[in-house]
């Protein structure tokens, strides 16, 4: 026990000297005092509980921050972030925090936003083993096979990537529509959407992409779902 203090002294002595670390101790209380600055009751109504009506998934890359780039604030945006904004079928963490998004919070909006010059799907237009990520940016190169025929004709690398960037959000909300969840609400309230975004670095810019979806009666083929039998 002795040597566990004595060891998280010195980790502690460390972690000190470390800018990056301490510089994110301080910007907390800077953030606590000019919030509390403008609204002395802030962290008092937030703590009681939360009410956003947007769910946001985006990709998890450091330059997206969902609240900075749609200028909310702490309560205002339910947020699931992953490499490539992927919202894949079977991925417990995703669908769990849809669902709760969903049927707990009543969000109105789900917006999928992904980001010119986003690296996982630069990554997936190339042949490069990059270990286990490999396996998740599949799922992009799936994308691609169902864009091939458009994304070949593109021979400007970046812009092939952005177009790959814009059509992953397409199909990554329209996979949000695919789920139960989002077709079992919509048979419940019609105050429910999906959303494309894509945010543009270079300018800090949002982007509809303008497949905004209410109904699942365009989802047609087996995805559109019946009633669940009670
Ligand atoms: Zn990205």
């Amino acid at each position: 026990m002795k040597n566990d203090n004595k060891n998280g002294e010195k980790l502690k002595l460390q972690l000190a000297q470390t800018e990056s670390y301490t510089k994110l101790i301080a910007g907390n209380r800077a953030w606590v005092d000019q919030t509390l600055e403008k609204d002395p009751e802030f962290f008092k109504t937030l703590a009681k509980g939360q009410s956003p009506e947007v769910l946001w998934i985006g990709c998890a890359d450091s330059r997206v921050p969902a609240n900075e780039v749609t200028g909310t604030l702490p309560g205002e945006v339910f947020v699931h972030r992953n490499i490539a904004n992927v919202c894949n079928h079977t991925d417990m963490n995703m669908l769990s925090v849809l669902d709760y998004a969903v049927n707990v919070l009543k969000v109105k909006h789900v917006i999928v936003t992904g980001h010119y010059g986003c690296g996982g799907v630069a990554a997936a237009l190339t042949n490069k083993q990059f270990g286990l990520i490999d396996n998740w940016l599949r799922h992009i190169k799936d994308v691609y096979r169902l864009h091939s025929h458009e994304l070949d004709r593109i021979t400007n690398q970046e812009q092939k990537v952005n177009r790959l960037v814009e059509l992953n959000v397409i199909e990554q909300a329209y996979n949000l529509c695919k789920t139960t969840i989002i077709q079992n609400a919509w048979k419940e309230r019609d105050d429910l959407y999906v959303h494309g975004w894509i945010v543009d670095i270079s300018t800090g810019l949002v982007k509809d992409l303008g497949v905004s979806a209410n109904d699942s009666h365009k989802l047609g083929y087996v995805y559109e779902v019946a009633p669940a039998a009670v």
